[in-house]
């Protein structure tokens, strides 16, 4: 089928956006960089840079100095690839299978091993610069402790040796054991660039930082530990424009279930925004959105699958079509939602970006 570029379908303008700062995500990359003291900071841009989008995320991590990134999956280094050259790519869950590794190969993004298995797999293929993660006490991905001596491990090239820690963003006392582990750890693996610590890891202070550190949820707006709070700037919310107004008499009630009750006559804005573009039913009386004007505007009844009510009689100026900007700051939103704030920035995803 030929686009017509004249198609309506080409254009048709979205009613909902995700607003994206990105003098903000720059900042909170320099901010975690700075935290990171001696050690440079990297960037996880797993998970779409975590709902924000690598389309938009990468040019500005670029910008602001950032030099290596990690992914999930081998299907995100490609986009990545789009921005950043393969060799500042690592993809965590490693060579799987042979299509991996010859994708590693080709491209040369480089996996990172988690296994014997894996290390095999990647020396029979002819080996190369490769990353290795060696599991200190979360037993997620990596290889045990124990294994680090065998001779599968002496044959590898390893660039950025890590481990990754469990309890960052609490005061747990297997914080500590991991560091240690990992120190151990590193004066026994030949690597370049050894890495700890994630975005809370970095808040740990000096001991965690080794050379190479890996944010990600505080560059997109996430605060994990207090010591971030005050350093870490919101980078993300979500827009939709107001698609109708209508009185609400009092007495009245607004949406499903008519969980709200008008005191007196309100005008209410109906903007294009549910639960299914992420905007959790949690906001449901409880959220706020705010006009260009700074009027702070409160969410009245159940948010629904699309739709969302707002009382804006203290904006009597605002038209259908005019843009409201929900209330998204990570931390209260963690809390009104019962979600952590991972959940939160992925949930606000594709559909939300489309705009
Ligand atoms: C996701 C991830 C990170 C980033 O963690 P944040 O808590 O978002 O800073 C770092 N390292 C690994 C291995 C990860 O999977």
């Amino acid at each position: 089928m030929t686009a017509d570029p004249g198609d309506p379908r080409l254009s048709i303008p979205s009613p909902l956006r995700l607003a994206f700062d990105g003098e903000a995500l720059a900042a909170n990359w320099r901010t975690m960089d700075r935290l990171s003291g001696g050690a440079r900071a990297g960037a996880a841009v797993k998970a779409d840079a975590y709902g924000v989008g690598v389309d938009r995320a990468m040019p500005v991590l670029l910008g602001a100095g950032c030099r290596d990134f990690f992914v999930a999956h081998w299907s995100e280094a490609a986009e990545v690839m789009e921005h950043a050259p393969a060799s500042s790519i690592s993809v965590l869950l490693g060579p799987m299978n042979d299509a991996d590794v010859q994708f590693a190969k080709q491209l040369g993004v480089r996996p990172v091993i988690n296994s014997l298995d894996q290390a095999r797999r990647w020396t029979e293929a002819g080996g190369g610069a490769c990353d290795l993660m060696v599991d200190t006490g979360m037993n997620r991905l990596g290889l045990r402790v124990e294994e680090i001596g065998n001779s599968a491990v002496a044959a590898l090239d390893v660039q950025v040796l890590m481990s990754h820690l469990a309890c960052a963003d609490e005061d747990s006392d297997l914080n500590a054991r991991q560091q240690a582990a990992f120190a151990n750890v590193a004066q026994q693996v030949p690597h370049h660039a050894a890495s700890l610590a994630n975005s809370a890891g970095i808040a740990l202070g000096n001991g965690y930082h080794f050379d190479l550190t890996r944010p990600g949820l505080a560059l997109y707006g996430g605060v994990p530990r207090g010591e971030l709070a005050g350093e870490v700037q919101q980078v993300v919310a979500p827009e939709a424009a107001i698609v109708q107004i209508r009185r609400l008499p009092a007495g009245e009630t607004i949406g499903y279930g008519a969980s709200f009750t008008a005191p007196a006559d309100m005008q209410v804005a109906i903007v294009s925004l549910g639960y299914a573009d992420g905007f959790l039913r949690s906001w449901s009386n409880v959220g706020t959105f705010t006009a260009q004007d700074g009027a702070v505007l409160p969410v009245i009844g159940r948010v629904s699958m699309d739709l969302t009510a707002i009382d804006i009689t203290a904006a009597p100026h605002l038209r259908e079509g005019d843009w409201l900007r929900a209330a998204y700051d990570l931390p209260r939103a963690a809390e009104v939602s019962g979600l952590s704030q991972y959940e939160l920035l992925t949930l606000a995803g594709a559909r939300l970006r489309r705009g």
